[in-house]
């Protein structure tokens, strides 16, 4: 290159470097807050936003910074949506299962029994509706919400006793949220949701004889196989996704650079969280066997799995004849893993079974 070409290469970079500084510096600084359901100790679904809010900082040099506030600072794991809806926080991390009380159509955008894998769902979200689907159920609330990381297949809980028949459920008490638990509540289960600070006191002393958290990378740590040592393979969280809710308000009175610094932030953020949980789990799975022999990991037996199934057809028909939304929403997924399904067990699951 001639010295001539190096010059106008230089002063055109100089050029570039003082218009990014000018713009930011134009650029009102803005400084927004972040509650989540999470304590600050619960890797690695904390680790979600934090990475988010890091990002932005980065991606902005600074003009745009999120200070992420744990639930053990707030005090209000289950207030999220509440919270950032009245504009106390801009943005919220949570999950979209946990506000069914308030409005049954919020809730698919977690995970379904029986439902998308974690790859399926995200498929289904960028291109089979459901981040339209998304849009449209939290309008009405004043709240953009976006994907906040999955945690890909869950295990279905610590059990104190072993479960051998449909009898060994009845009058069992189990903290399982989201649709699943009004699922296993029709087989006699008696079922709560219990905030994640509070799982292991409440297995310990006895208000509770079973639960499901996440998979192994997030449960050992909680302890919970040191009281509840039967391990259940899952049905009721095949891909559970967290969201990032946000503020619409907030959100529109950010210029668009910082806009789009916080969708993509918020994207990468929900990919490493996906491949964090994968590798933790993995991790803490070859740990588990190892360090803790006493685990006994079993499924369910089949008539179990066959009631829940017919539990969920039943609780599915029930709540799309009263709500058009939640049965749109519902029909699109179903609709969206049919063909994905295929795809799935021809290329996974037949490679993995060496078929
Ligand atoms: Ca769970």
């Amino acid at each position: 290159m001639n010295s001539t070409l190096k010059k106008a290469g230089l002063l055109l970079f100089t050029a570039l470097l003082t218009l990014t500084a000018q713009a930011q510096e134009k650029e009102k600084k803005v400084r927004w807050k972040i509650a989540t359901t999470w304590g600050s100790t619960l890797t690695p679904i904390i680790t979600g936003p934090e990475n988010m809010a890091r990002y932005v900082k980065e991606m902005s040099g600074g003009t745009f910074e999120i200070k992420v506030v744990p639930a053990n600072k707030h005090k209000a794991p289950m207030g999220i949506f509440d919270m950032v809806r009245g504009g106390q926080y801009e943005m919220g991390h949570t999950t979209s299962y946990f506000w069914k009380g308030k409005d049954i159509a919020l809730m698919p955008f977690t995970t379904m029994p029986f439902g998308m894998t974690a790859p399926e769902r995200m498929a289904w979200m960028e291109f089979g509706g459901g981040r339209e689907l998304m849009e449209k159920a939290y309008a009405k609330y004043g709240l953009l919400s976006f994907q906040g990381g999955n945690t890909g297949n869950q295990m279905g809980g610590w059990f104190k006793k072993e479960i051998k028949s449909l009898d060994d459920l009845k009058g069992l008490r189990m903290r399982i949220p989201g649709f699943a638990g009004e699922v296993i509540s029709k087989l006699g289960v008696s079922v709560t949701n219990i905030p994640p600070g509070e799982l292991y006191t409440a297995l310990d002393r006895g208000t509770i004889d079973a639960l499901e958290w996440v998979g192994p990378g997030m449960d050992i740590k909680m302890g919970f196989h040191k009281i509840a040592p039967y391990y259940y393979t899952g049905w009721h969280e095949p891909g559970a996704e967290a969201q990032f809710l946000v503020n619409k308000k907030a959100y529109d009175k950010l210029s668009p650079r910082h806009k789009a610094i916080l969708r993509h932030a918020m994207r990468l953020a929900a990919y490493r969280m996906y491949i964090e949980f994968y590798h933790e789990n993995s991790e803490a799975w070859a740990k588990m066997k190892k360090d803790y022999p006493h685990i006994k990991v079993r499924t369910f037996p089949k008539e179990i799995m066959d009631r829940l199934r017919q539990a969920n057809e039943e609780l599915i028909a029930k709540y799309s004849a009263e709500n058009p939304l939640f049965k749109e929403i519902i029909d699109s997924q179903r609709a969206y893993m049919k063909k994905a399904r295929e795809w799935t067990i021809i290329s996974d699951l037949d490679y993995i079974q060496g078929k």
